[in-house]
Protein backbone atom coordinates (compact mmCIF):
# COMPACT_ATOMS: atom_id res chain seq x y z
CA UNK A 1 0.00 0.00 0.00
CA UNK A 2 1.02 3.75 -0.44
CA UNK A 3 1.81 6.15 2.01
CA UNK A 4 -0.30 8.89 2.69
CA UNK A 5 2.07 11.62 3.89
CA UNK A 6 3.95 11.36 0.47
CA UNK A 7 1.01 11.09 -1.87
CA UNK A 8 -0.73 14.23 0.02
CA UNK A 9 2.38 16.01 -0.17
CA UNK A 10 2.33 14.66 -4.60
CA UNK A 11 -1.28 15.70 -5.01
CA UNK A 12 -1.53 18.55 -2.90
CA UNK A 13 -4.26 17.16 -0.91
CA UNK A 14 -2.98 18.76 2.77
CA UNK A 15 0.89 19.56 4.32
CA UNK A 16 1.89 20.90 7.54
CA UNK A 17 4.26 23.68 8.27
CA UNK A 18 6.73 23.87 11.28
CA UNK A 19 5.24 27.15 12.34
CA UNK A 20 2.35 26.21 12.71
CA UNK A 21 3.84 22.68 14.72
CA UNK A 22 3.99 18.73 14.42
CA UNK A 23 0.62 17.22 14.43
CA UNK A 24 -1.15 20.11 13.10
CA UNK A 25 -2.22 19.65 9.37
CA UNK A 26 -3.55 22.19 7.57
CA UNK A 27 -6.36 21.27 3.95
CA UNK A 28 -5.24 22.16 0.92
CA UNK A 29 -7.98 22.59 -1.79
CA UNK A 30 -8.37 19.31 -3.07
CA UNK A 31 -8.21 17.59 0.09
CA UNK A 32 -10.57 19.66 1.36
CA UNK A 33 -13.19 18.85 -1.31
CA UNK A 34 -12.28 15.15 -0.29
CA UNK A 35 -12.99 16.06 3.19
CA UNK A 36 -15.92 17.83 2.64
CA UNK A 37 -17.32 14.58 0.49
CA UNK A 38 -16.57 12.80 3.33
CA UNK A 39 -18.30 14.80 5.74
CA UNK A 40 -21.59 14.77 3.86
CA UNK A 41 -21.73 11.95 3.32
CA UNK A 42 -21.27 10.84 6.88
CA UNK A 43 -24.10 13.26 7.51
CA UNK A 44 -26.44 12.07 5.36
CA UNK A 45 -26.04 8.08 6.40
CA UNK A 46 -26.09 9.32 9.94
CA UNK A 47 -29.70 11.52 9.27
CA UNK A 48 -30.91 8.16 7.57
CA UNK A 49 -30.06 6.31 10.46
CA UNK A 50 -32.16 8.77 12.94
CA UNK A 51 -29.37 10.61 14.31
CA UNK A 52 -29.64 14.31 14.32
CA UNK A 53 -26.52 16.78 14.21
CA UNK A 54 -25.40 19.62 16.60
CA UNK A 55 -22.60 21.61 17.18
CA UNK A 56 -20.98 22.52 20.15
CA UNK A 57 -17.70 24.50 21.99
CA UNK A 58 -14.65 22.43 21.35
CA UNK A 59 -13.41 24.53 24.76
CA UNK A 60 -14.90 23.71 28.09
CA UNK A 61 -14.28 24.47 31.72
CA UNK A 62 -12.21 22.28 33.79
CA UNK A 63 -14.96 21.64 35.86
CA UNK A 64 -16.83 19.80 32.63
CA UNK A 65 -13.70 17.49 32.81
CA UNK A 66 -13.46 17.03 36.25
CA UNK A 67 -17.09 15.83 36.01
CA UNK A 68 -17.25 13.71 33.49
CA UNK A 69 -13.62 12.09 34.64
CA UNK A 70 -11.36 12.92 32.29
CA UNK A 71 -9.43 15.46 34.47
CA UNK A 72 -8.82 12.70 36.84
CA UNK A 73 -8.16 9.50 34.27
CA UNK A 74 -7.03 11.34 30.82
CA UNK A 75 -5.28 14.53 31.81
CA UNK A 76 -1.87 13.01 30.53
CA UNK A 77 -4.04 13.47 27.30
CA UNK A 78 -5.21 17.27 27.15
CA UNK A 79 -3.96 20.03 26.51
CA UNK A 80 -2.86 21.92 29.47
CA UNK A 81 -5.54 24.20 30.74
CA UNK A 82 -6.00 28.44 30.14
CA UNK A 83 -6.50 30.82 32.60
CA UNK A 84 -9.11 32.74 31.68
CA UNK A 85 -10.00 35.44 34.73
CA UNK A 86 -10.94 33.44 37.37
CA UNK A 87 -11.49 30.20 35.40
CA UNK A 88 -9.49 27.55 33.51
CA UNK A 89 -10.78 26.53 30.14
CA UNK A 90 -9.64 23.52 28.32
CA UNK A 91 -9.42 22.39 24.79
CA UNK A 92 -11.67 19.52 24.98
CA UNK A 93 -10.56 16.35 24.61
CA UNK A 94 -13.81 14.19 23.36
CA UNK A 95 -16.86 15.38 22.53
CA UNK A 96 -18.90 12.91 25.50
CA UNK A 97 -19.35 15.97 28.30
CA UNK A 98 -20.92 18.39 25.93
CA UNK A 99 -23.62 16.04 24.57
CA UNK A 100 -24.42 15.00 28.04
CA UNK A 101 -25.27 18.50 28.98
CA UNK A 102 -27.31 19.41 25.35
CA UNK A 103 -29.47 15.83 26.74
CA UNK A 104 -29.39 17.08 30.25
CA UNK A 105 -30.51 20.83 28.89
CA UNK A 106 -34.12 19.48 28.26
CA UNK A 107 -36.51 17.31 30.36
CA UNK A 108 -36.57 14.02 28.04
CA UNK A 109 -39.88 11.01 28.16
CA UNK A 110 -39.06 7.67 27.32
CA UNK A 111 -41.25 8.07 24.34
CA UNK A 112 -38.19 10.21 22.87
CA UNK A 113 -35.75 7.52 23.27
CA UNK A 114 -33.56 6.56 21.41
CA UNK A 115 -32.68 9.95 21.01
CA UNK A 116 -29.26 10.17 18.82
CA UNK A 117 -27.56 13.40 18.97
CA UNK A 118 -23.85 13.58 16.09
CA UNK A 119 -21.93 15.69 15.44
CA UNK A 120 -18.57 15.73 13.37
CA UNK A 121 -16.51 17.94 15.71
CA UNK A 122 -13.41 19.15 16.80
CA UNK A 123 -10.89 17.51 19.82
CA UNK A 124 -7.72 17.92 20.53
CA UNK A 125 -4.61 15.34 21.90
CA UNK A 126 -1.47 16.88 23.10
CA UNK A 127 -0.22 13.91 21.35
CA UNK A 128 3.86 14.55 22.09
CA UNK A 129 4.96 11.73 19.55
CA UNK A 130 2.66 14.35 16.84
CA UNK A 131 4.63 13.74 13.44
CA UNK A 132 5.19 16.22 11.17
CA UNK A 133 3.94 15.62 8.21
CA UNK A 134 0.78 12.60 8.59
CA UNK A 135 -2.47 13.16 8.79
CA UNK A 136 -2.71 10.07 11.52
CA UNK A 137 -1.28 11.41 14.19
CA UNK A 138 -2.64 14.57 15.04
CA UNK A 139 -3.28 16.81 18.22
CA UNK A 140 -6.14 18.56 16.52
CA UNK A 141 -8.73 15.95 15.52
CA UNK A 142 -11.95 16.37 13.46
CA UNK A 143 -14.15 12.92 14.98
CA UNK A 144 -16.86 11.75 13.29
CA UNK A 145 -19.13 11.11 16.99
CA UNK A 146 -22.90 10.49 18.15
CA UNK A 147 -23.93 9.83 21.32
CA UNK A 148 -27.34 7.95 21.27
CA UNK A 149 -28.84 8.41 25.02
CA UNK A 150 -31.65 5.46 25.17
CA UNK A 151 -33.00 2.86 27.69
CA UNK A 152 -31.18 -0.32 28.96
CA UNK A 153 -33.67 -2.25 26.72
CA UNK A 154 -32.63 -0.12 23.90
CA UNK A 155 -28.62 -0.30 24.37
CA UNK A 156 -28.10 -3.49 22.71
CA UNK A 157 -30.11 -2.85 19.83
CA UNK A 158 -28.41 0.51 19.50
CA UNK A 159 -25.38 -0.72 19.26
CA UNK A 160 -25.69 -3.30 16.89
CA UNK A 161 -27.07 -0.66 14.66
CA UNK A 162 -24.41 1.33 15.01
CA UNK A 163 -21.88 -1.78 13.98
CA UNK A 164 -24.30 -2.34 11.11
CA UNK A 165 -23.78 1.61 10.06
CA UNK A 166 -20.05 0.53 10.25
CA UNK A 167 -20.58 -2.05 7.75
CA UNK A 168 -22.06 0.05 5.16
CA UNK A 169 -20.18 2.80 5.61
CA UNK A 170 -16.93 0.83 4.85
CA UNK A 171 -18.33 -0.96 1.73
CA UNK A 172 -19.02 2.29 0.16
CA UNK A 173 -16.10 3.95 0.85
CA UNK A 174 -13.63 0.71 0.26
CA UNK A 175 -12.70 0.67 3.46
CA UNK A 176 -11.66 -3.15 5.10
CA UNK A 177 -12.07 -4.05 8.65
CA UNK A 178 -8.81 -5.59 9.62
CA UNK A 179 -10.55 -7.43 12.47
CA UNK A 180 -13.47 -6.24 15.41
CA UNK A 181 -11.78 -5.88 18.69
CA UNK A 182 -13.59 -6.05 22.55
CA UNK A 183 -11.54 -3.72 24.61
CA UNK A 184 -10.96 -4.12 28.02
CA UNK A 185 -9.55 -2.52 30.70
CA UNK A 186 -5.91 -3.26 31.84
CA UNK A 187 -4.34 -3.25 35.34
CA UNK A 188 -3.44 0.68 36.39
CA UNK A 189 -5.63 3.43 37.88
CA UNK A 190 -6.42 4.80 34.19
CA UNK A 191 -9.67 3.51 34.84
CA UNK A 192 -12.86 4.55 36.87
CA UNK A 193 -13.34 1.87 39.63
CA UNK A 194 -16.82 0.23 39.38
CA UNK A 195 -16.77 -3.59 38.87
CA UNK A 196 -20.37 -3.93 38.58
CA UNK A 197 -20.42 -1.01 35.99
CA UNK A 198 -17.26 -2.92 33.77
CA UNK A 199 -19.05 -6.26 33.88
CA UNK A 200 -22.93 -4.91 32.65
CA UNK A 201 -20.94 -3.03 30.12
CA UNK A 202 -19.35 -5.80 28.84
CA UNK A 203 -21.32 -8.60 28.95
CA UNK A 204 -23.59 -6.42 26.89
CA UNK A 205 -20.97 -5.63 24.42
CA UNK A 206 -20.40 -9.45 23.99
CA UNK A 207 -24.35 -9.69 23.22
CA UNK A 208 -23.62 -7.08 20.47
CA UNK A 209 -20.71 -8.83 18.62
CA UNK A 210 -21.99 -12.14 19.04
CA UNK A 211 -25.67 -11.21 18.24
CA UNK A 212 -23.65 -9.47 14.93
CA UNK A 213 -21.94 -12.95 14.19
CA UNK A 214 -18.70 -11.19 13.52
CA UNK A 215 -15.44 -12.34 15.11
CA UNK A 216 -13.41 -10.59 17.35
CA UNK A 217 -10.84 -10.78 20.25
CA UNK A 218 -10.23 -9.47 23.35
CA UNK A 219 -7.98 -6.78 24.47
CA UNK A 220 -6.92 -6.09 27.70
CA UNK A 221 -5.92 -2.25 28.35
CA UNK A 222 -7.49 -0.33 25.28
CA UNK A 223 -11.17 0.30 26.71
CA UNK A 224 -11.71 3.59 27.36
CA UNK A 225 -11.25 4.63 31.03
CA UNK A 226 -15.32 4.88 31.74
CA UNK A 227 -15.99 1.50 29.99
CA UNK A 228 -15.38 -1.27 27.28
CA UNK A 229 -15.48 -0.78 23.77
CA UNK A 230 -15.72 -2.41 20.57
CA UNK A 231 -13.06 -1.11 18.49
CA UNK A 232 -13.34 -1.59 14.66
CA UNK A 233 -9.29 -2.42 13.64
CA UNK A 234 -7.89 -1.39 9.91
CA UNK A 235 -3.96 -1.86 8.91
CA UNK A 236 -2.07 1.05 7.19
CA UNK A 237 0.28 1.25 4.33
CA UNK A 238 3.32 0.75 6.77
CA UNK A 239 0.99 -2.75 7.80
CA UNK A 240 0.54 -0.94 11.27
CA UNK A 241 -2.90 -1.49 13.16
CA UNK A 242 -4.96 1.26 14.25
CA UNK A 243 -8.69 1.91 15.60
CA UNK A 244 -11.20 3.39 13.05
CA UNK A 245 -14.73 3.11 14.39
CA UNK A 246 -15.81 2.45 18.37
CA UNK A 247 -19.02 1.38 19.89
CA UNK A 248 -19.52 1.72 23.50
CA UNK A 249 -22.05 1.45 25.84
CA UNK A 250 -21.67 3.42 28.88
CA UNK A 251 -23.20 3.60 32.70
CA UNK A 252 -20.53 6.18 33.53
CA UNK A 253 -21.24 8.92 32.05
CA UNK A 254 -25.27 8.73 32.65
CA UNK A 255 -24.36 8.61 36.45
CA UNK A 256 -21.55 11.20 36.88
CA UNK A 257 -23.77 13.65 34.62
CA UNK A 258 -26.95 12.96 36.53
CA UNK A 259 -29.16 11.79 33.49
CA UNK A 260 -32.48 10.80 33.52
CA UNK A 261 -35.95 10.73 31.68
CA UNK A 262 -39.27 10.36 32.77
CA UNK A 263 -40.52 6.30 32.06
CA UNK A 264 -43.92 5.18 30.98
CA UNK A 265 -44.43 4.83 35.32
CA UNK A 266 -44.02 8.50 35.88
CA UNK A 267 -40.30 8.22 37.31
CA UNK A 268 -37.04 9.66 36.68
CA UNK A 269 -34.64 6.63 35.08
CA UNK A 270 -31.41 7.15 34.14
CA UNK A 271 -30.34 6.31 30.60
CA UNK A 272 -27.59 4.41 28.87
CA UNK A 273 -25.28 6.02 26.52
CA UNK A 274 -24.42 4.39 23.61
CA UNK A 275 -20.94 6.14 22.33
CA UNK A 276 -20.17 5.29 18.76
CA UNK A 277 -17.90 6.28 15.88
CA UNK A 278 -18.48 5.27 12.42
CA UNK A 279 -15.53 6.96 10.85
CA UNK A 280 -13.20 7.49 13.79
CA UNK A 281 -11.21 11.06 12.87
CA UNK A 282 -11.65 12.73 9.69
CA UNK A 283 -8.36 12.93 9.32
CA UNK A 284 -7.37 9.15 9.92
CA UNK A 285 -10.19 8.28 7.63
CA UNK A 286 -8.79 10.39 4.51
CA UNK A 287 -5.02 9.23 5.63
CA UNK A 288 -6.83 5.37 4.83
CA UNK A 289 -8.38 6.54 1.86
CA UNK A 290 -5.49 7.99 0.39
CA UNK A 291 -3.16 4.87 1.15
CA UNK A 292 -6.43 2.13 0.08
CA UNK A 293 -6.78 4.11 -3.03
CA UNK A 294 -3.38 5.46 -4.12
CA UNK A 295 -4.55 8.76 -4.25
CA UNK A 296 -7.13 7.56 -7.49
CA UNK A 297 -9.94 7.75 -5.39
CA UNK A 298 -13.38 6.59 -6.27
CA UNK A 299 -15.49 9.49 -8.66
CA UNK A 300 -17.66 10.55 -5.53
CA UNK A 301 -14.68 11.39 -3.54
CA UNK A 302 -12.58 12.66 -6.44
CA UNK A 303 -11.19 15.88 -6.28
CA UNK A 304 -11.10 16.60 -9.89
CA UNK A 305 -13.96 14.22 -11.44
CA UNK A 306 -13.14 14.89 -15.36
CA UNK A 307 -10.52 17.15 -16.79
CA UNK A 308 -11.45 18.17 -20.59
CA UNK A 309 -8.71 18.39 -23.06
CA UNK A 310 -8.91 20.51 -25.78
CA UNK A 311 -6.48 18.83 -28.55
CA UNK A 312 -5.65 22.40 -29.94
CA UNK A 313 -5.96 26.25 -29.15
CA UNK A 314 -9.00 25.78 -31.81
CA UNK A 315 -10.95 23.30 -29.48
CA UNK A 316 -10.58 25.47 -26.33
CA UNK A 317 -13.99 27.45 -26.38
CA UNK A 318 -15.86 24.39 -26.93
CA UNK A 319 -13.70 22.75 -24.20
CA UNK A 320 -14.78 25.74 -21.75
CA UNK A 321 -18.27 25.18 -22.92
CA UNK A 322 -17.89 21.67 -21.64
CA UNK A 323 -16.35 22.65 -18.71
CA UNK A 324 -19.15 24.76 -17.50
CA UNK A 325 -21.62 22.64 -18.28
CA UNK A 326 -20.52 19.82 -16.07
CA UNK A 327 -19.46 22.53 -13.39
CA UNK A 328 -24.05 23.32 -14.02
CA UNK A 329 -24.46 19.64 -13.03
CA UNK A 330 -22.39 19.67 -9.59
CA UNK A 331 -19.46 17.78 -11.26
CA UNK A 332 -15.95 18.47 -10.46
CA UNK A 333 -14.55 19.49 -14.05
CA UNK A 334 -11.38 21.27 -14.90
CA UNK A 335 -9.85 22.57 -18.60
CA UNK A 336 -6.19 21.65 -19.34
CA UNK A 337 -5.45 23.63 -22.70
CA UNK A 338 -2.89 23.43 -24.91
CA UNK A 339 -1.06 25.88 -22.93
CA UNK A 340 -0.31 22.79 -20.44
CA UNK A 341 1.69 21.03 -22.65
CA UNK A 342 1.27 18.35 -24.85
CA UNK A 343 -1.69 16.01 -25.24
CA UNK A 344 0.28 13.51 -24.21
CA UNK A 345 1.48 15.24 -21.42
CA UNK A 346 -1.80 16.85 -20.10
CA UNK A 347 -3.23 12.95 -20.15
CA UNK A 348 -0.21 11.83 -17.84
CA UNK A 349 -0.78 14.49 -15.34
CA UNK A 350 -4.63 14.13 -14.99
CA UNK A 351 -3.59 10.08 -14.82
CA UNK A 352 -5.17 10.02 -11.07
CA UNK A 353 -8.73 11.94 -12.44
CA UNK A 354 -11.53 9.17 -13.51
CA UNK A 355 -12.55 10.78 -16.27
CA UNK A 356 -10.89 12.59 -19.14
CA UNK A 357 -12.41 14.43 -22.29
CA UNK A 358 -10.93 14.85 -25.33
CA UNK A 359 -12.17 17.71 -27.77
CA UNK A 360 -10.59 17.43 -31.19
CA UNK A 361 -12.03 19.16 -33.89
CA UNK A 362 -13.78 15.89 -35.42
CA UNK A 363 -15.44 15.94 -31.78
CA UNK A 364 -16.15 20.03 -31.60
CA UNK A 365 -17.88 19.95 -34.93
CA UNK A 366 -20.15 17.10 -33.98
CA UNK A 367 -20.87 17.75 -30.07
CA UNK A 368 -19.45 15.03 -28.81
CA UNK A 369 -16.01 13.87 -26.61
CA UNK A 370 -13.59 11.35 -26.58
CA UNK A 371 -13.82 9.82 -23.34
CA UNK A 372 -10.45 8.26 -21.50
CA UNK A 373 -10.86 6.74 -18.62
CA UNK A 374 -8.29 5.85 -15.57
CA UNK A 375 -7.92 2.22 -16.05
CA UNK A 376 -6.94 2.17 -19.46
CA UNK A 377 -10.62 2.05 -21.56
CA UNK A 378 -11.25 4.12 -24.26
CA UNK A 379 -14.57 4.38 -25.33
CA UNK A 380 -15.60 5.67 -28.51
CA UNK A 381 -16.78 9.52 -28.70
CA UNK A 382 -20.44 9.97 -27.44
CA UNK A 383 -21.80 13.35 -27.33
CA UNK A 384 -21.31 15.82 -24.51
CA UNK A 385 -24.53 15.20 -22.54
CA UNK A 386 -24.09 11.70 -23.01
CA UNK A 387 -20.91 11.71 -21.12
CA UNK A 388 -21.95 14.35 -18.69
CA UNK A 389 -24.84 11.69 -17.53
CA UNK A 390 -22.93 9.20 -17.10
CA UNK A 391 -20.33 10.81 -15.01
CA UNK A 392 -22.99 12.26 -12.79
CA UNK A 393 -24.94 9.05 -12.40
CA UNK A 394 -21.59 7.51 -11.06
CA UNK A 395 -21.28 10.15 -8.55
CA UNK A 396 -25.07 9.58 -7.64
CA UNK A 397 -24.51 6.32 -6.69
CA UNK A 398 -21.32 6.64 -5.07
CA UNK A 399 -19.61 3.76 -6.67
CA UNK A 400 -16.26 3.12 -6.98
CA UNK A 401 -16.22 1.57 -10.78
CA UNK A 402 -16.28 3.29 -13.70
CA UNK A 403 -18.57 3.83 -16.98
CA UNK A 404 -21.56 1.53 -15.82
CA UNK A 405 -19.49 -0.14 -13.72
CA UNK A 406 -21.91 0.27 -11.04
CA UNK A 407 -20.44 -0.89 -7.69
CA UNK A 408 -17.04 -3.08 -9.07
CA UNK A 409 -13.55 -2.25 -7.83
CA UNK A 410 -12.09 0.44 -10.59
CA UNK A 411 -8.87 -1.75 -10.04
CA UNK A 412 -7.42 1.43 -8.13
ZN1 LIG B 1 -18.41 9.72 23.62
Amino acid sequence: MHDHRRLGRELALFDTDPLIGAGLPYWLPDGAVVRHTLEEYIREAEREAGYRHVYSPVLGKRELYEISGHWAHYSDDMFPPMELGAEQVVMRPSLCPHHALIYRSRSHSYRELPLRIAELGGMYRSELSGVLGGLTRVRAIQLNDAHVFCTLDQAVDEARAALDLIARAYADLGIEAARYRLSLPGEGGKYVADPELWRRATALLREVLDGAGVDYEEAEGEAAFYGPKIDVQIVDGAGREATLSTVQIDFHQPERFDLHYIGADGAKHRPVMVHRSVIGSVERAVAHLIEQHGGAFPVWLAPVQLVVLPVAGAQAACAEDVVRQALARGLRAELAGPEHGSLGARIRAARLVPYQAVIGEREAAAGLAAPRLRDGRRPEPVPVGELLDRVAEQVAARGTGLWGEGGEASGA
